[in-house]
């Protein structure tokens, strides 16, 4: 292919909806890699088209936690570059001219369909059992009246014209050709009424325009890759080469997720995980270095990269073995970088000023700190066993108390920022919905979060403690709590033949 001869530039193109995820990571190190062996240039690109998912505070944690990885970028929001601005929230104008470019050939079309009228289509092809889909209902409608209804201000949106027959060649380069018929897609929206774009648009004329040669991005996105060449192709433009990552997995075989598996990298820098060790593990996930070795360090990475070496059975996140990978990369630190090591941690200045006043009060002599602050140096879980009797409340089964306790978590996570009080008023309003009395949810959230009934301020210490280590322990309290219930549920009788 010619793209081969144009000089490399890979892009990552996180959206910034929540905590930094390890996929991102993952993603982003492949890149890295790939764009580092062919003397190419690796790029980061914002996608937060999506205004309602977007929060202000996770671009930021991003561009963090893949530094704290220890990965760095050649253009970005952050750092400038030729193709600037690497927003896509900055760029609203030039989708707007290039729907103008499709709607001039004919490639798509203005869909004046109200919300109420798509319900009704859906409720129809529920009731016929067809596949959903839009009905093309404004496909055929002259593009001249088209433009005089949206000049008068009528809103609408912009819908891709895909080929009613034939066949979508994706030519997937870890896969081989993906093909799909033409008649199980949509008319995509490519512009929305408010006149931003979609993620196909969007993504699709930014990697044009940045010059991307290569995407290299998590399978998930391989269903949305045949509406991308199909973007290419009503463009006229030559599309990069797509290479369709495979999805970390729960050791249950199912995509990584919050629920079974730590998915934020801060958790793993929280819990004490070397960002050398955390590359490492993600490197191993679907590629192999070579027999059977599986420590290796980045610029070895680079050395020996290439595709041919990565299988594609969905690669377990497997954290005994990344805590196998840390424990070797620990003991092989020189004493100094070791302290070095600890000290960036969270054996700080910085730190300790944030637990003083938790403990000032707390404590008659110094050397009383250790026991009123090791469980802010714990990792992630703690042993419930000598307080699992008093995690309950009154008149609550253990399954009622275990989906209140992730309902708190998933509320502090829709939120911004992990302040004391933030924690608190969320906390107030939860135990009202719960219908649980403050105290009794208080110290639930107590024992979840430091093991003990007695603790320095509960919202304080969250705050202190993080937000990655603190929705851990609550989920792991949680699971606890219906586990033990479980086990000790008599053995069902088995029923009489
Ligand atoms: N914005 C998408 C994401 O959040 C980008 C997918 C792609 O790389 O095309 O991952």
């Amino acid at each position: 292919m010619s793209s081969t001869a144009r000089p490399v530039r890979v892009r990552i193109a996180p959206s910034p909806t929540g905590d930094p995820h390890v996929g991102t990571a993952y993603i982003a190190l492949f890149n890295y890699v790939f764009a580092k062996k062919h003397g190419g240039t690796f790029v980061l690109r914002i996608e937060d088209t999506d205004q309602t998912r977007a929060r202000a505070d996770s671009e930021q944690m991003i561009f963090d936690a893949l530094h704290w990885c220890g990965l760095t970028w050649d253009e970005g929001p952050d750092v400038g570059g030729p193709y600037a601005p690497y927003r896509q929230s900055e760029r609203s104008h030039i989708y707007q001219d290039h729907v103008g470019v499709l709607l001039a050939k004919g490639e798509a079309y203005r869909c004046f369909c109200t919300a109420e009228r798509l319900q009704k289509v859906r409720i129809q092809q529920q009731a016929e059992k067809k596949n959903p889909g839009y009905d093309r209902h404004c496909r055929d409608l002259d593009p001249k009246d088209g433009e005089a209804r949206a000049k008068a201000g009528e809103p609408h949106v912009v819908r891709m014209k895909v080929p009613l027959t034939g066949d979508i060649v994706v030519e997937d380069e870890l896969r081989g050709p993906v093909t799909i018929s033409a008649e199980q897609l949509d008319d995509q929206v490519l512009l929305k009424s408010d006149g931003l774009p979609t993620y196909h648009l969007a993504n699709v004329v930014d990697d044009h325009l940045m010059e991307i040669t290569h995407v290299i991005r998590a399978e998930e996105w391989i269903s949305s890759t045949p509406k991308h060449v199909l973007l290419y192709q009503a463009f006229g433009w030559e599309p990069p080469r797509f290479f369709h990552m495979p999805l970390l997995r729960n050791s249950d075989g199912s995509k990584i997720s919050k629920r079974k598996n730590p998915v934020s990298i801060n958790y793993y820098r929280d819990i004490g995980i070397l960002p050398h060790a955390l590359l490492n593990f993600l490197a191993t996930m679907g590629w192999s270095f070579g027999g059977d070795r599986e420590k290796f360090t980045l610029a070895e990475m680079i050395d020996v990269f290439s595709w041919d070496r990565m299988s594609l059975g969905g690669p377990v996140f497997n954290l005994e073995k990344l805590s196998h990978l840390n424990e070797l990369y620990i003991h092989e630190l020189t004493e100094a970088q070791l302290v070095d090591a600890v000290i960036g941690w969270r054996f700080n200045r910085e730190y300790l000023a944030r637990l003083a006043p938790l403990f000032q009060k707390r404590i008659k002599k110094l050397s009383d700190v250790m026991s009123v602050v090791d469980l802010f140096f714990h990792g992630g879980e703690l042993d419930y066993a000598p307080v699992l009797a008093d995690m309950k409340v009154p008149d609550v089964t253990a399954e009622d108390t275990r989906d209140g306790l992730l309902a708190y978590v998933d509320k502090i996570e829709a939120r911004e920022g992990f302040e004391p009080a933030m924690l608190e008023e969320v906390a107030r309003e939860w135990a009202d919905a719960q219908k649980w009395k403050t105290k009794h949810a208080f110290m639930l959230l107590r024992l979840a979060v430091t093991g003990r009934k007695a603790s320095p301020g509960l919202f304080e210490t969250m705050s202190v403690l993080g937000k990655d280590l603190t929705r851990r322990r609550i989920r792991a309290a949680a699971e606890t709590i219906k586990k033990a219930a479980e086990a000790a549920k008599p053995a069902q009788a088995p029923k009489a033949k």
